[in-house]
C-alpha cells in the first residue's frame, strides 16, 4: 500500500490570554498522510526567527508529497528512513520534516494499534505539567496574567533587556508556582552570575537562554541551572552543551520532528545533561508530539495550543496547566473539522 499527503494552510488565530499580544493570528501548515485508509496528521509551525514561512513550508511539502507515492510505511525504521532521504526535498526547512515526521509517527503507531508514546518509549502516556507562559508586560497587565494561572503549577516569565527582576518578584509574591525565567538572549552585556543569585534567591529554579547564540554564558559561576533554546536548534547542537549550559530545550519545529527530538533526548541522557520540550504558537497537533518527548523530559513548556482560539484539532486535554493523555492511538489527536 502506497502513502499519499495532503497539505493546507490555517490560520487559527491567537488568543494571547498571557502573552504574545503582538500577534493577532498564526499560519500554520497541517500535513495529512494516508496509507490503506489509515491517516496520520502533522503539523508545522513556522517561525520567523528560524527564517521559515508557512509558504515555504507549504512548497516544500508539495515536493515531498510526490516523492512519498513511491513509499509505504511497513514499520517504525521506515519513518527515520524517510526522515532522512526526504531531506534534500526539504532543505533548508526543518518545520517542513517536523510536520511529515510528526504525521509519519502518527500513522506508523496507528497502524501497529498503539500510542505513539508506546511505540517510541515502551510506555504508555502519562499527564504532563506544563510551563505557562507570562510575556513581558506591564505592571497592571501582569495582575491580570498571575490571577488567569491562578493555581496553575509552573510559570515561566520572560524578561526583557532591562533584566527586570521585579515582574518575576511580583509573580513570585502572587503564586506558589514554580518558576523559570526565560531571557529570550536579551542579556548581552549583563552580569549573568549577579542575576542568577537575584533569581535564585527569589525562588527561580532555572534560567533560559540569556544570551544570543554565539555568545556563550559562562555557567561556572551561575546559582542557577541555565538551559540553551536559541542555542540548541538541532541534534548536532547537543555536542556544544556541556560546559556551556546545564540543558536545553527541544522543540520538534526547530530541530526537524519527533525522529531528532527522540535522538536528542537519548544523546542529552548519555551527557548527562537537563532537558526541556517547548513549543511554539501551534495547535493540539504539534501539541501532542511534544508531550511524548514531555514524558522524559525534566521540563515540558507546552501551553501553545491553550494560547490559540480555532484549534483544528482535539488532542491532550489542558486542565490549569496539566496536560492530560487522551486514549486514541497514534499522537492521539483528531482533526475538529473534516480534516
Ligand atoms: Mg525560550
Amino acid at each position: 500500500m502506497k502513502l499519499t499527503s495532503e497539505i493546507r494552510t490555517l490560520h487559527p488565530r491567537a488568543v494571547f490570554r498571557i502573552s504574545r499580544g503582538h500577534r493577532a493570528e498564526v499560519r500554520n501548515v497541517f500535513v495529512r498522510v494516508e496509507q490503506g485508509g489509515v491517516v496520520g496528521h502533522g503539523e508545522a509551525s513556522p517561525n520567523a526567527f528560524y527564517a521559515e514561512s508557512a509558504d515555504d513550508v507549504n512548497s516544500k511539502l508539495q515536493c515531498a508529497g510526490e516523492w512519498l507515492r513511491d513509499r509505504s510505511i511497513r514499520d517504525v525504521e521506515e519513518v527515520g528512513l524517510i526522515w532522512r532521504e526526504v531531506w534534500p526535498l526539504l532543505e533548508p526547512s526543518r518545520a517542513a520534516q517536523c510536520a511529515l515526521d510528526i504525521a509519519l509517527w502518527d500513522l506508523a503507531a496507528k497502524l501497529r494499534g498503539m500510542s505513539v508514546a508506546e511505540l517510541a518509549l515502551g510506555e504508555k502516556a502519562r499527564p504532563v505539567a506544563t510551563f505557562c507562559t507570562i510575556g513581558i508586560s506591564t505592571r497592571e497587565e501582569l495582575a491580570g496574567k498571575v490571577a488567569e494561572l491562578a493555581g496553575f503549577p509552573l510559570i515561566k516569565i520572560k524578561a526583557g533587556k532591562e533584566a527586570d527582576l521585579d515582574a518575576v518578584r511580583f509573580v513570585r509574591e502572587r503564586t506558589n508556582a514554580r518558576l523559570a525565567v526565560d531571557a529570550n538572549c536579551a542579556w548581552s552585556g549583563r552580569d549573568l552570575n549577579a542575576l542568577s543569585r537575584e533569581l535564585a534567591a527569589i525562588g527561580v529554579e532555572f534560567l533560559e537562554q540569556p544570551l544570543p547564540p554565539g555568545e556563550a554564558a559562562d555557567l561556572r559561576g551561575s546559582a542557577l541551572p541555565i538551559f540553551a533554546d536559541e542555542s540548541c536548534v538541532v541534534r548536532e547542537d547537543v555536542e556544544r552543551i556541556p560546559g556551556k549550559f546545564s540543558g536545553f530545550n527541544i522543540k520538534l519545529v526547530k530541530c526537524g520532528g519527533l525522529t531528532p527530538a527522540l535522538a536528542m533526548l537519548r544523546r542529552g541522557r548519555e551527557l548527562g545533561l537537563r532537558m526541556m520540550v517547548g513549543c511554539m504558537l501551534e495547535s493540539s497537533a504539534l501539541i501532542s508530539a511534544g508531550a511524548v518527548i514531555a514524558q522524559q523530559t525534566d521540563y515540558a513548556d507546552l501551553d501553545g495550543a491553550w494560547l490559540i482560539r480555532d484549534d483544528p484539532f482535539r488532542g491532550w486535554k489542558f486542565e490549569s496547566g496539566v496536560l492530560h493523555p487522551p486514549t486514541l492511538s497514534g499522537l492521539g489527536c483528531d482533526p475538529i473539522e473534516n480534516g
